[in-house]
């Protein structure tokens, strides 16, 4: 029996960029042109104005830890393996973004709130790679 494997992203039209970037280890997030706010996950409009003059361009990587939860066991399936790991939200650089993710790079009893972390990119298979934050260089 094979193993179960991890599942990949569902990729709408309007976040192929994002994922194409990804893919290229380059972190891109949307910015407003009418507002002016950052804009995280992708779409189509602005969620503060509805404007559809939204934008890409590259955000900096840089985030604290705003929340997480280590995650010591779990239902049979292809994150096993990972046991112990860290599910985070972090706050982005960007002002008023936050963005769902792992905790990498560090022991998951060693994340605090607040900890800045940076960006890194874990390969998932040959179409993705997957944005992950680890702890900040100092
Ligand atoms: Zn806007």
């Amino acid at each position: 029996m094979d193993a179960p494997k991890k599942p990949v992203p569902v990729v709408n039209p309007w976040a192929k960029p994002f994922w194409d970037a990804a893919k290229e280890e380059r972190f891109i997030i949307q910015k407003c042109a009418d507002c002016g706010k950052y804009i995280f996950y992708p779409r189509i409009a602005c969620p503060h104005c509805f404007s559809d003059a939204v934008e890409w361009f590259p955000a900096s990587g840089r985030a604290t830890v705003y929340t997480y939860t280590v995650v010591e066991s779990n239902a049979p399936s292809a994150f096993i393996a990972d046991m112990p790991y860290v599910i985070a939200v972090v706050r982005l650089e960007e002002g008023g973004v936050q963005m769902l993710t792992n905790i990498v790079g560090c022991k998951p009893e060693d994340v605090r709130c607040d900890m800045p972390v940076e960006v890194v990119f874990e390969k998932l298979n040959d179409d993705f790679n997957l944005p992950k934050f680890r702890p900040a260089a100092k």
